[in-house]
């Protein structure tokens, strides 16, 4: 359950840490909040974790009995490393480079942008344009889960689209480049970056040989090795319309990652109704499939981010399809009539009675 209490905290953080300011502090209170929260539930000692703020998000690595400092500081050297490389908040990470540079000239990247960006051409691809890493221009239109988002005209979606279109990728493979073909192009890994990172830090445990660990990067997990306990990882499903950190039900597993994608993360609402940050290339706007949260389990977090992304815009039956051509991947919708439906293979029970579990 220790997760479960994780997950709340890390959500009431979210707020304090979007501010500059309080971003040390926070690390303190942390430590202590789950410190706290251990005690209160009897447990013999508290886990070892640490936590950190990257990729806009609150990054949690949990190595429990075996955490040596040495390990954290890798990873989240990591984690840095990969934002500073593939954020769209810096101007002088590669992908803020190549959208610079779009239709004017090649760009050069390190090794693991070129790799994620050629999953992602893959998995837009795959997913039929569903998922589609050039989805910038829309996504900075819309501005959603920044101060200054509205909703765009008609005319201004028009203008975008035509540049969203993962066709228009240019990868020179020798030389290491990425070059976006039209004037106004733009990457924004938003959708994959998280997922990527994650595998990377698993990685690093992994290679350290440690027995387990988790790593929870705003929601993309990756579980390592056995527990101590010898049962399986129990993973918390969010409620996509409850208070962050309220989980509708658990998933249960060994090495598995969980990625969800939902219309909680980012939104602003205008005339009641709800404009997410889960967009549609085809149409431009907030895709809207009846679907309130999406979820791949699988092994590799990086596709299982897409994915999740993938199959929220396709909605239920485009998304489940998709989902069942692949070996090892599984899903969970929920539904807005708050019901919920997974495909064969995955270990999830409901815990929240205002839900329905439809198994058809
Ligand atoms: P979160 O970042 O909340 O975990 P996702 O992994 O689904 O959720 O990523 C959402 C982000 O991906 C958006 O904020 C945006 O930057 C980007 N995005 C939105 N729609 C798409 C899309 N259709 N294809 C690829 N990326 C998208
Ligand atoms: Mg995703």
């Amino acid at each position: 359950m220790l997760f479960f209490q994780f997950r709340s905290i890390k959500k009431q953080m979210m707020f304090i840490l979007r501010h500059q300011f309080f971003r040390r502090s926070i690390f303190a209170i942390a430590f202590f909040s789950v410190v706290a929260m251990t005690l209160v539930s009897c447990r013999p000692r508290a886990e070892p974790f640490q936590v950190t703020f990257a990729l806009d998000t609150i990054c949690i690595i949990m190595l429990y009995d075996q955490a040596r400092p040495e390990i954290y500081e890798n990873i989240f050297a990591r984690i840095h490393e990969i934002e500073s490389r593939m954020s769209l908040f810096r101007p002088d990470s590669d992908i803020s480079r190549i959208n610079a540079s779009a239709g004017i000239a090649p760009v050069w990247v390190h090794d693991d942008v070129f790799k994620v960006i050629e999953r992602a051409v893959y998995m837009a691809e795959f997913s039929g344009g569903a998922f589609d890493p050039t989805i910038g221009p829309l996504t900075s239109l819309w501005g959603v889960g920044r101060d200054d988002a509205r909703i765009p005209s008609q005319e201004e979606i028009d203008a975008v689209l035509p540049l969203v279109n993962w066709r228009n990728i240019e990868f020179d493979r020798e030389q290491s480049t990425i070059f976006l073909k039209q004037p106004g192009m733009a990457l924004d890994l938003g959708a994959i970056a998280k997922g990527y990172a994650a595998d990377e830090a698993a990685d690093i445990i992994r290679r350290a040989r440690l027995r387990r660990g988790l790593v929870d990067l705003g929601g993309n997990v990756v579980t390592h090795g056995v527990k101590r306990d010898r049962t399986p990882w129990r993973v918390g499903l969010q409620n996509p319309v409850g208070e962050r950190g309220t989980f509708l039900g658990i998933i249960s597993g060994w090495d598995m990652t969980v990625v969800t994608s939902g219309v909680s993360e980012r939104y602003f609402m205008h005339d009641g109704q709800r404009y997410h940050h889960l967009f549609s290339p085809f149409d431009g706007l907030p895709a809207r499939t009846g679907i309130l949260s999406a979820t791949i389990v699988g092994s590799v977090s990086m596709d299982a981010d897409a994915l999740s992304t993938a199959i929220f815009v396709l909605g239920y039956e485009r998304g489940r399809a998709l989902v069942e051509s692949l070996e090892g991947i599984e899903a969970i919708f929920v539904f807005e009539d708050m019901s919920v439906r997974t495909t064969g293979g995955v270990d999830f029970i409901l815990t929240d009675e205002n839900f329905r579990l439809l198994t058809d």
